[in-house]
């Protein structure tokens, strides 16, 4: 349709193909100093300093997009906290065992200067334990000399220590084909899964919203781990749930009943968690406590599910607790901070009464449906012809740049792209973004319009 139009040229329209395919998340596991941090900044390529000189600052920066021999992954760098009255080993194994658990696969660094210490020896049980597949990695083997201390490594049995030097790059090329040969191609749990399976949900939400609650309430009793499933994914950490007559994958569930009580690091964990949920899931129904004020980490939430593309439903908690008083000013918080999701459905339920849950299901269906939404480019042109003509763009600086031609460039979440002779205004952008919601529905999806200036 759009090879048709005239003066389109070199407009790569191909958005469908790429979008949203989430990437394998590699986990750089290990204690304190052994040099994750050194070598994370030789895998990005970036000389700037992420390395702290006080031990104990934290980091915020701690996942990154890497690129090797044209394959892209996320690198999490585990660690990088303050060390908390949790002592020093039991930190290491929360931040390992939750890096681990978000992770395809496992780089595991060990100093090989110093040899495998007793915390070392606990982190590979770990590993183990997850079953991911893992790369060890010996560091700060500076030089040939130092090459047999990375023998005695074999000892870990994880299989062949790479020896490198993260500080002088020194075999971090063999240490990445062999990290590129154990992480999968995309991450099992979005890949290949068979079109008509179990739709996939993240029920995500900041930490005592009731995420457990609620899915104890939904899974009752036969609840059953994917993983015992035989030719369902391998993945261990989600849900097969039977909600409404239908069956759906509740998609990181392991993250919610295990609850790791971390102070320092734990809101990064907690929103690691929630984006690793989000990539896997199509629907995202957050959870809010409706019983306190909104919080920014309730809004900032929202807006990891609107930004990744998925469906949205807001499921208000904990409605058995609310009073007159909090009713009234809940409202106002909707209509004042969450302004940006007034399309997602929402339902006001109580995972302790059980209130409003066969509500859920509508709601999840709805928002599916609107993220599913394609409307043909005939029908679209005629609502943007009528829309133009209607409302045209303002006059600027003696020009109306117009809206010519429009078409959707694909679904889940729906992406347009309108071409325009002109620029249009971030004003008259919304506008349209509003009209087409009036026009279509798209209920609980985020949609994305790009305009491309006709030159
Ligand atoms: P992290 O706590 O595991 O992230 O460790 P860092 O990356 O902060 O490194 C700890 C210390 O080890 C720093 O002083 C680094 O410069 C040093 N280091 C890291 N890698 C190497 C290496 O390959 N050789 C040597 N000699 N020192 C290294
Ligand atoms: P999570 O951290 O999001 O998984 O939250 P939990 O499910 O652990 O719930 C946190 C607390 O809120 C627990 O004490 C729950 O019993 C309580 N809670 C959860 N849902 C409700 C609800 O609908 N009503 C009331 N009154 N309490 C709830």
């Amino acid at each position: 349709e759009i090879a048709a139009e005239e003066g389109f040229e070199g407009e790569d329209l191909d958005l469908e193909a790429g979008a949203h395919v989430p990437l394998p998340v590699l986990a750089v596991v290990g204690r304190p100093n052994v040099g994750k941090s050194t070598l994370v900044n030789r895998i990005i390529g970036r000389r700037e300093a992420v390395v702290e000189d006080r031990p104990g600052v934290t980091r915020d920066r701690v996942q990154y997009e890497a690129t090797w021999n044209g394959r892209r992954f996320k690198l999490v760098d585990t660690g990088g906290w303050e060390i908390d009255v949790l002592g020093i080993d039991a930190m290491v194994a929360a931040q390992a065992e939750l890096g681990i658990e978000t992770a395809d696969a496992v780089l595991f660094v060990v100093d090989a200067t110093v040899g495998a210490t007793d915390t070392d020896e606990a982190l590979v049980k770990l590993i183990r334990r997850a079953g991911k597949p893992v790369v060890l990695c010996a560091n700060k083997v500076d030089g040939q000399s130092t090459e047999a201390e990375a023998a005695y490594l074999w000892s870990l049995g994880l299989g062949e220590p790479y020896p490198v030097s993260a500080l002088h790059g020194r075999g971090s090329g063999d240490l990445l084909d062999a990290v590129m040969a154990a992480l999968p191609e995309a991450p099992p749990q979005t890949f290949g899964i068979p079109t008509g399976g179990p739709r996939r949900v993240a029920l995500i939400g900041r930490p005592n919203t009731g995420k457990s609650s609620l899915l104890n309430k939904v899974a009752g009793e036969e609840r059953v781990v994917v993983n015992e499933l035989a030719g369902t994914t391998r993945d261990p950490v989600d849900e097969i749930i039977e909600l409404g007559g239908k069956t759906w994958k509740f998609v990181d569930t392991a993250g919610i009943r295990r609850r790791v009580h971390l102070t320092a690091g734990a809101d990064f964990y907690a929103s690691l968690r929630t984006s690793a949920a989000l990539e896997k899931a199509e629907v995202a129904v957050v959870l809010i406590d409706c019983s306190e004020p909104l919080a920014e980490q309730d809004t900032r939430i929202i807006s990891m599910a609107v930004d990744a593309g998925r469906a949205v439903v807001i499921a208000y908690n904990k409605w058995d607790q609310l009073d007159e008083e909090r009713r009234y000013y809940l409202e106002r918080e909707i209509e004042q901070d969450l302004v940006q999701v007034q399309w997602a459905p929402r339902v006001n339920v109580s995972a302790k009464t059980g209130r409003h849950m066969e509500k859920l299901v509508p709601a999840i269906e709805t928002a599916l449906a609107g993220w599913e939404t394609r409307v043909t480019t005939a029908k679209l042109n005629a609502f943007l012809g009528e829309l133009v003509a209607a409302h045209p763009h303002p006059i600027r600086g003696g020009k109306q740049p117009r809206i010519l031609f429009g078409t959707q460039a694909g679904t889940k979440p729906p992406r347009f792209v309108l071409f325009a002779s002109g620029f249009l205004e971030a004003g008259y952008r919304r506008f349209v973004e509003r009209r087409l919601r009036e026009e279509f529905g798209f209920v609980g999806t985020p949609i994305s319009i790009s305009v491309r200036v006709r030159e």
